[in-house]
């Protein structure tokens, strides 16, 4: 097992990792940019390292200063996090090559899996259902337009690098597909670097089912079950839940063993989630993510899985400690996600915050970098906590969630505290029955009343 790992993230991932180092009893290193001196995951860490200023490209993007910190330090092994670094194969492969490990899939998986077009053509190959489109890359306008005109309207061009929710254009016709198609390759290329775009089929109301897998050195893959992520707000998640309303057992099943025998046949090792989108009754792959993912926490609360202990022991190479058959799902858990933003707008609210209460009690989890008197900087992602809520049952869930979220008190910043507040009052939100559009237009309706009420 490793002696000492660095952690090249920040926040609240930074600070779940380091608890899951801990609790291993294994040393860790934080590092961080000028503008996080103060922030928890540094103040709790073993050793802390700056590795440079306030912007990411500066500091949290920065490889050579990460590896030369993790050097100095004498860590044995990288923990990656999510966004940053997580899914650049470029990093993992220098962090190999430095004789240290990388906790998280091979530099060829990642980079595999990085470029939409190559994912989607090998998750075919492998037989995962995928959703009807283009084959590989748009090229030639015509044949694309043919091939909409057969799958049929609407279709949406994304970007083969594209990510975070950027990056998508939908066509409603042969007319508008002509007028965006360049639109979106300009699009890509500024802020991918990659002008390749690729066309599937634009589904009216779907879920976004995803199956969390882990795998280890010795050929051994397992799926923990599904995160439904449907509320999504310009296609980023807002709140996830497990199990899926939406899913029988018979289905469940289906998708996390087609899941693992793909990944089994790819020799996927670490941590992953596989991405779909579901409607009446059928998967449709839509992309892959090779690193732990922000809403792992409710796999956790119902699996008694720790995903990031996993993760490291896997990465060590010990081999996976439980098999399919061991793990066993109870009950119910949902993840908010805490945005430090005002919660109908959404514009950015970073700042000093004044007072700070977390809920607690049974089943409750927060998993937050933040505390009373802490200046949340305006450098990077806005996400700030996660309330995660786990119940016998989804209705128990949701009940405990309500009074979490009235107790939940953020003093200086505005968040997305009240938004959540409000969803889990809405009968779609409580019967389950909502798609990944429901809450685009919950929140397009709110405002509406806010303006007329104005
Ligand atoms: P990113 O890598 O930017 O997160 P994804 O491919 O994972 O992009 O898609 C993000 C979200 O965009 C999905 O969860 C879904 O809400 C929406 N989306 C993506 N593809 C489609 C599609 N073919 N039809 C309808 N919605 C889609």
């Amino acid at each position: 097992m490793f002696e000492k790992v660095l952690i090249a993230n920040r926040g609240e991932i930074a600070l779940r990792i380091h608890r899951a180092c801990k609790e291993m009893g294994i040393q860790t290193v934080a590092v961080h940019s000028e503008a996080d001196e103060e922030a928890m995951h540094v103040r709790l860490a073993d050793e802390s390292v700056c590795i440079g200023p306030a912007a990411s490209k500066d500091s949290y993007l920065n490889i050579p200063a990460i590896i030369s910190a993790a050097t100095i330090t004498n860590a044995d092994a990288i923990h990656p996090g999510f966004g940053f670094l997580s899914e650049n194969s470029n990093f993992a492969q220098m962090v190999e090559e430095h004789d240290l490990t990388f906790i998280g899939p091979s530099a060829e998986h990642i980079k595999l899996m990085g470029d939409k077009i190559t994912a989607k053509v090998t998750a075919k190959e492998l037989g995962i259902p995928v959703v009807p489109g283009s084959e590989g890359e748009v090229v030639d306008e015509d044949h694309a337009i043919e091939i909409a005109r057969s799958i049929g309207f609407p279709v949406i061009i994304k970007a083969a690098s594209g990510g975070g929710g950027k990056g998508m254009k939908i066509a409603r016709s042969e007319e508008e597909f002509r007028e965006v198609l360049p639109l979106a390759k300009t699009e890509a290329k500024n802020n991918f670097g990659n002008e390749a775009v690729y066309m599937e089929k634009y589904l009216q109301r779907p879920r976004h089912i995803e199956i969390q897998v882990i795998g280890d050195h010795h050929g051994n893959v397992v799926h923990l079950g599904e995160r439904d992520c449907s509320l999504q707000r310009r296609h980023q998640k807002v709140l996830e839940e497990a199990p899926s309303p939406a899913l029988n057992d018979q289905q469940r099943e289906k998708i996390g063993m087609t899941a693992v025998k793909a990944m089994t046949k790819l020799g996927y090792r670490n941590a992953g989630t596989i991405e779909f989108l579901f409607e009446d009754g059928e998967f449709y792959f839509i992309e892959m993510n090779t690193r732990i993912q922000v809403e792992h926490p409710v796999t956790e609360e119902i699996t008694g899985i720790d995903l990031i202990c996993e993760q490291i022991r896997v990465a060590s190479g010990a081999p996976l400690s439980f098999t399919q058959e061991e793990i066993k799902r109870r009950g119910h858990a949902i993840e908010c996600r805490v945005n430090a933003e005002n919660a109908f707008t959404f514009v950015p609210s970073p700042g000093r915050i004044t007072d700070y209460h977390a809920p607690g009690g049974l089943s409750v989890r927060v998993d937050s970098a933040m505390y009373s008197g802490y200046s949340i900087p305006p450098y990077y992602d806005s996400m700030v906590a996660k309330l995660i809520v786990h119940g016998k049952t989804r209705n128990e869930c949701i009940m405990r969630l309500r009074r979490a979220l009235e107790e939940y008190a953020i003093g200086g910043i505005e968040t997305t505290l009240p938004l959540h507040r409000a969803i889990i009052e809405q009968t779609d939100f409580i019967n389950g029955d909502y798609d990944i559009h429901w809450l685009e237009k919950f929140v397009a309706n709110r405002s509406e009343e806010v303006k007329k009420t104005a």
